[in-house]
């Protein structure tokens, strides 16, 4: 799990005046957003903001009505999800429920025909990595929603992805739940170096995870800026409210 060379764990990403539309609804209106290799990215913004349609644009969910995504400076709009090297944590925890802790996060190995004993010590270090080496042999239904919420934490990086994508992969569980899934998610991050998309209408959460923070309204990204640049210089006044507003 661990990269070998941590110059090879994450991958920059860039967004190139990306666009969609949904019918006659322009829900991404030309996002330009450069990532830096291991950096953590926070999409925040109101409901409807265009957030998730731009991630799953990332992911290969939705194919972009226009403008290009690049990891490592290459094009990947046409790459199907499984080719792009991309992990995924959703809200929903969608874990197989009849598949044990352990065989959901072995799942992407064995999509990728990864040999079983390799399989076996990756699963072992995924479980390791998120505290759960008590609880492989547990169907979902017996954990609880923040084990559960690591438990598809394990499977989205147990195949080494360059880019993990978030969409609010914590708001289904309650405050204290969630500032400790928070710490789990920075440590991870840390430890293995890859690059970052999350996705919040949360700005406490944005301001705890973040090393940058893109601040969506109506499909277009008004700022991404570091919390303090947000804070102290807020470029529009959209951003401004938004920030103010301690929802
Ligand atoms: P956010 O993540 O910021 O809440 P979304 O990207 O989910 O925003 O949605 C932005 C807008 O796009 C919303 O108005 C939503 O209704 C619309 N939308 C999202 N997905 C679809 C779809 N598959 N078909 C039609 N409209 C969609």
């Amino acid at each position: 799990m661990k990269p070998e060379h941590p110059a090879e764990a994450g991958a920059s990403l860039e967004l190139r005046r990306l666009r969609k539309r949904f019918g006659a609804q322009d829900v991404v209106k030309s996002v330009d957003l450069c990532i830096k290799p291991g950096e953590f990215v926070t999409l925040l913004g109101p409901s409807g903001s265009g957030k998730t349609t731009t991630l799953n644009m990332i992911a290969g969910f939705e194919q972009p009505t226009g403008g290009e995504i690049l990891a490592d400076g290459k094009p990947i709009s046409d790459l199907p999800t499984h080719r792009r090297n991309i992990g995924m944590v959703f809200q929903s925890y969608a874990l197989f429920p009849h598949m044990t802790a352990a065989q959901n996060i072995a799942f992407p190995l064995r999509q990728r025909r990864v040999p079983k004993p390799e399989a076996e010590a990756r699963v072992r270090e995924a479980l390791a990595l998120v505290h759960l080496e008590k609880f492989a042999d547990r169907y979902p239904k017996a954990l609880s929603g923040g084990q559960q919420q690591r438990v598809a934490l394990a499977r989205a990086v147990v195949f080494n992805p360059r880019i993990l994508l978030m969409d609010e992969p914590l708001g289904a569980l309650d405050k204290k739940l969630r500032e400790a899934l928070q710490t789990e998610i920075r440590r991870i991050h840390r430890e293995l170096g890859v690059t970052v998309v999350f996705v919040t209408h949360d700005q406490e959460e944005a301001l705890t995870l973040s090393d940058r923070i893109a601040v969506f309204n109506d499909g277009r990204i008004e700022q991404a800026a570091t919390a303090e640049e947000l804070y102290e210089r807020p470029a529009t006044r959209f951003v401004a409210d938004f920030l103010g507003d301690s929802n």
